[in-house]
């Protein structure tokens, strides 16, 4: 490009001809273009003169995910040097200009936060996630896509869960059946899968049924195999399920232990209801990462031994393992399934153990 000539990508109000011609005094030249790796989330303006001129609290605001799976549409107009500090003035105090590559391989300047902070603090904390993602996939070789991200919202309420749907997150769970309720009908216009990762009791599994949870990622005992798989017939339906492994073997944690986890599988793979998927567990909870990294080589490990084993109506594809603390040593152990709350979403008020060593 010439000296004095920009190329700026809109993908808010400078797209309208009414606004360019105030803004600028003509119509802008410009062709439909896409910003790969960003996504569009809220910004909140503290620029006392946008905030008069414009009248709203929060403007639409690209930021950098770096998701291959993100992308913002919009417009990709030349202007000219002067121009740009007009835009730049529009904008305000809460942007800042960075230039970006376009899918057409066009570089141009684009307006995304200055601070971060500004964000959404749950926008802000995924876009934090994918990164950790996709670097501990680098580590490894792994390709980011394999690697789903469960968001784990026991204890967040309706309105954080969708704004983190607004983000693009689709897959939750929660850990007690009572929280499914309590959640349902306010997420009910979102489309989203939801798993279960809590300890199941048997007297909840005709009520568990009645909501849209499609995997049970804690199947952990005979009866309540039995007892799922009676209610399903009866409703004429399948559950997908993971085996949850007490890779730690601590007392506190449920799971069956790694050693008899073959023949409970055998036995499980009996009953025609349950699609067994493959293998959960909550790794030690240790700062020193060998041992936890132990559990989730051992969950692996498991994982062969299964597969090697062929049993008719088991497949052993996904491994549900790594959390906000150890997420990138389960991606490197190869985990397909992270279940993430605190990194997103933050502290909650009750321990774990509460979740973890009671009933659900
Ligand atoms: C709460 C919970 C998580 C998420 O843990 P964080 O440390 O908050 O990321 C993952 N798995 C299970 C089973 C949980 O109960």
């Amino acid at each position: 490009m010439q000296n004095n000539k920009h190329y700026l990508f809109s993908y808010g109000i400078l797209q309208l001809k009414e606004v360019q011609i105030e803004v600028f005094g003509r119509i802008l030249q410009g062709e439909k273009d896409k910003l790969p790796n960003y996504k569009l989330d809220k910004l909140k303006i503290s620029d006392t003169e946008v905030l008069k001129k414009s009248g709203r609290e929060f403007h639409p605001v690209a930021i950098k995910t770096n998701s291959p799976n993100d992308i913002v549409e919009g417009f990709i107009f030349e202007i000219q040097t002067p121009e740009l500090y007009v835009a730049d003035k529009l904008k305000g105090s809460d942007y800042k200009r960075v230039l970006a590559t376009l899918s057409s391989g066009k570089q141009a300047w684009v307006y995304t936060a200055k601070n971060e902070k500004s964000l959404s603090t749950i926008a802000y904390n995924i876009s934090q996630i994918r990164t950790r993602i996709e670097n501990a996939c680098k580590q490894s070789n792994r390709n980011p896509d394999e690697i789903k991200l469960l968001l784990a919202t026991k204890t967040v309420s309706s309105d954080r869960i969708t704004e983190a749907f607004k983000c693009g997150e689709t897959l939750i769970a929660e850990n007690k059946v009572q929280e499914i309720r309590q959640k349902f009908s306010d997420l009910s216009e979102y489309r989203f899968e939801q798993h279960f990762i809590g300890h199941l009791q048997t007297n909840k599994i005709k009520e568990i049924l009645k909501y849209n949870v499609s995997c049970i990622q804690t199947i952990d005992r005979m009866e309540l195999v039995e007892k799922l798989h009676n209610r399903l017939s009866l409703e004429n339906k399948a559950m997908d399920i993971l085996i949850q492994v007490n890779t730690s073997n601590e007392a506190s944690k449920f799971g069956i232990s790694p050693g008899d986890t073959l023949q409970f599988i055998q036995q499980v793979s009996k009953f025609n209801t349950l699609n067994i998927k493959g293998l959960m567990t909550i790794g030690l909870f240790s700062s020193d990462n060998d041992k936890v990294r132990e559990c989730f080589k051992l969950l692996k490990s498991i994982q062969q031994e299964v597969i090697r084993n062929k049993i008719p109506n088991v497949e052993m594809k996904e491994l549900s393992m790594g959390m906000s603390g150890d997420l990138e040593i389960a991606i490197e152990e190869g985990a397909t399934i992270i279940r993430v709350g605190t990194a997103i979403f933050g502290q909650r008020q009750y321990p774990d153990s509460y979740y973890w060593n009671e009933n659900a």
